[in-house]
């Protein structure tokens, strides 16, 4: 039986990533739903019970005193001691080193938000699915990693993903349920090159790629909607949350990212869902569900806004959103060599070791050797995926260092 969200009571949440711009956006979402109902005389609509950190140890000591956790992990060693003096004399137990996140996420809720960012976040969201946990997912890399393992464990447990990623969330509030859907259709901002040359992509620094128009988010999705990346991984979540072929999967270049995305029916109507581009948006709504909140955010303004423009993708400035859709059709091990393969260069790009079109050409080659050695040929357990992702990590490494070489 699938796990059901309790429509009145408190609900019981654990937040994994508490401290990044998804983390921060819920406990925001979270202080605004107790308050309304505080002050309508209701219990709390949440009650917190984990949270967890990597490194950022300041923020989730502040984090935990300002919202009483029952348990925070920090998974990052060094920050341990900063933690566990700040939580001191509170009651909040507090874990810490690699496996930290892991243990937090395994004490019983109603609800995780997974918000780490990575493959890393698999571990941790895998033991929330395992408790039968409703998910609210903001990780796409852990479902990208780990594609129909991670669904099959969420059917497993009786578990339940409710897609927190604004496109993937606007697609599930217009879904009606028939089997009349014809195409989805995701938008993309375009990201900070949307209108540059093929010479200006190629000097990009870090401090440009991550300065995204619309979004305020963490360095490694900033990066990845520079490269578009970012819309192949969430082409590929689609697929997979939707059960839709990529075939039957548009984006869209939609600068104004006003429209989230879209549902074309069989029927020719299309059903859209807009929102001011603000994260607490979908997060309050996949909180709530299946009602909703009333929340204190931007409204949007379409008589200011006045226009909205669209025009397709262009895949020879960014290949990474054409790979996306080849890697689905390649061996099942694919989707697994491509995530890994860009976070380490994502990474390596921040780092200043390789040149911003070199992210997708690592990217690239690292799909093709892993290919060649058969790495992506079978994907049938946890294990699988865990070879996998590990061996395409030192393949993507050794062309980072390649790069350094030359
Ligand atoms: P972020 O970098 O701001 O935060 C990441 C969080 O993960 C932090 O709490 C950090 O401490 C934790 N973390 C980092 N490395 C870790 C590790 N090795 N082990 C355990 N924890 C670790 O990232 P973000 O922008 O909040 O994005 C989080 C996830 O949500 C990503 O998968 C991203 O693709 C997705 N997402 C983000 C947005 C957005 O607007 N920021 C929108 C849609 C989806
Ligand atoms: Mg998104």
């Amino acid at each position: 039986m699938a796990a059901r969200v309790a429509a009145v009571s408190t609900r019981r949440v654990t937040i994994l990533g508490s401290t990044g711009s998804i983390g921060c956006s819920t406990l925001d979402v979270i202080a605004q739903a107790n308050a309304t109902a505080r002050a309508a005389g209701r219990p709390p609509e949440f009650e917190l019970v984990g949270l967890t950190a990597h490194s950022r140890s300041t923020e989730l000591v502040a984090q935990a005193l300002a919202t009483r956790p029952a348990m925070v992990a920090i998974t990052d060693d060094a920050g341990a001691r900063e933690v566990r003096d700040g939580l001191a004399g509170t009651g909040i137990q507090v874990f810490s080193g690699p496996d930290s996140a892991n243990q937090v996420a395994a004490a019983p809720v109603d609800l995780t938000v997974a918000a780490i960012v990575g493959a890393a976040g698999l571990r941790p969201t895998l033991t929330a699915v395992e408790q039968g946990a409703v998910i609210a997912l903001a990780n796409k890399e852990c479902l990208v990693c780990a594609g129909r393992v991670f669904l099959d464990a969420v059917a497993r447990h009786g578990s339940r993903i409710l897609p927190l990623d604004s496109e993937h969330n606007a697609i599930f509030q217009v879904l009606d349920g028939s089997d009349q859907v014809d195409r989805l259709i995701l938008t993309a901002s375009g990201g900070p090159f949307r209108t540059a040359s093929a010479e200006t992509i190629a000097n990009a620094t870090p401090e440009q790629a991550i300065a995204h128009p619309n979004w305020s988010m963490g360095p490694k999705i900033s990066v990845d909607s520079a490269t578009l990346m970012n819309k192949g991984l969430e082409l590929i979540e689609a697929a997979l949350l939707f059960a839709m072929p990529e075939s039957r999967i548009d984006v869209l270049v939609h600068p104004q990212s006003v429209i989230h995305s879209m549902v074309s029916y069989k029927d020719g109507s299309v059903l859209a869902q807009l929102g001011a581009a603000d994260m607490r948006i979908p997060i309050a709504h996949a909180l709530a569900w299946p009602r909703r909140f009333a929340l204190d955010v931007p409204k949007l303004d379409l008589a200011t806004i006045g226009r909205l423009d669209f025009s397709p993708p262009d895949l020879e400035r960014f290949p990474l959103l054409g790979l996306a859709r080849s890697v689905l059709g390649a061996g099942p091990g694919s989707p697994t060599v491509m995530n890994a393969a860009n976070e380490v260069a994502v990474q390596s790009f921040l780092q200043g070791r390789i040149r911003f079109p070199q992210i997708a050409a690592i990217v690239a080659e690292s799909v093709n050797v892993a290919a060649r050695q058969g790495l992506d040929a079978r994907m049938d357990t946890l294990e699988d995926v865990g070879m996998i992702d590990s061996q395409s990590r030192i393949i993507a490494a050794n062309l980072v260092e390649r790069c350094d070489a030359a």
